[in-house]
């Protein structure tokens, strides 16, 4: 019996990660912040969402081959789960593109919390076959101050806001923090 219930705890893991970079698929992220979202709402707080993507990430894959941006792709997602708390929920949203949802975090807190996380990959890097390859990344970030029991304002809201958002943050220039 322990083994089939650890073969469907391992199995339910697998169907929940992203295999490259093992943070949630967008799936489960949804899941899992919706749920986030419902515990928060009973009691009432500011939620926040941030979306960030690599800047010209497709000249990595042009330049340095596509297992090359594999390995950056992995690097700069453990460089983020660094600065993550307990609380926070992060997925891989689409190829380079993730999503970060923090509960009890305000807009300023977010503000600065991505800006700290968009430098920490600034100045990470990675190496692959003696080449040292450093990327930037763009954030957009959205947020609302959740009433008790009052859903009008649900996560794919939040995620819409903050992708128009890093759209801005791109617009201006990339490797910088816009908020919705
Ligand atoms: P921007 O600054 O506007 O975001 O430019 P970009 O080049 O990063 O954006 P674009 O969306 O044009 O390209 C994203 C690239 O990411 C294209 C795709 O080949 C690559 N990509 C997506 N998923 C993966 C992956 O899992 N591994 C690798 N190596 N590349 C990926
Ligand atoms: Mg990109
Ligand atoms: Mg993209």
């Amino acid at each position: 019996v322990t083994e089939k219930v650890q073969m469907e705890e391992k199995l339910k893991q697998l169907a929940s990660m992203d295999g490259l970079t093992q943070i949630f698929n967008r799936t489960f992220f949804m899941r899992k912040s919706e749920m986030i979202f419902d515990k928060l709402m009973r009691s009432g707080g500011s939620i926040s969402v941030i979306m960030f993507d690599i800047d010209y990430f497709k000249r990595i894959n042009d330049t340095f081959g596509h297992e090359a941006g594999d390995r950056v792709l992995t690097r700069v997602t453990s460089v983020v789960k660094e600065y993550l708390l307990v609380k926070d929920c992060i997925g891989r949203y689409g190829g380079e593109e993730f999503v970060i949802c923090m509960p009890e975090t305000s807009l300023m807190e977010a503000t600065n919390r991505a800006n700290i996380i968009r430098q920490a990959i600034a100045e990470s890097s990675t190496i692959v076959n003696g080449e040292e390859i450093v990327v930037t990344s763009s954030f957009g970030i959205s947020n609302v101050m959740l009433e008790v029991w009052n859903d009008s304002y649900p996560i794919p809201q939040l995620i819409r806001e903050a992708d128009q958002a890093l759209y801005a943050a791109k617009h201006k220039g990339r490797n910088r923090v816009e908020i919705y």
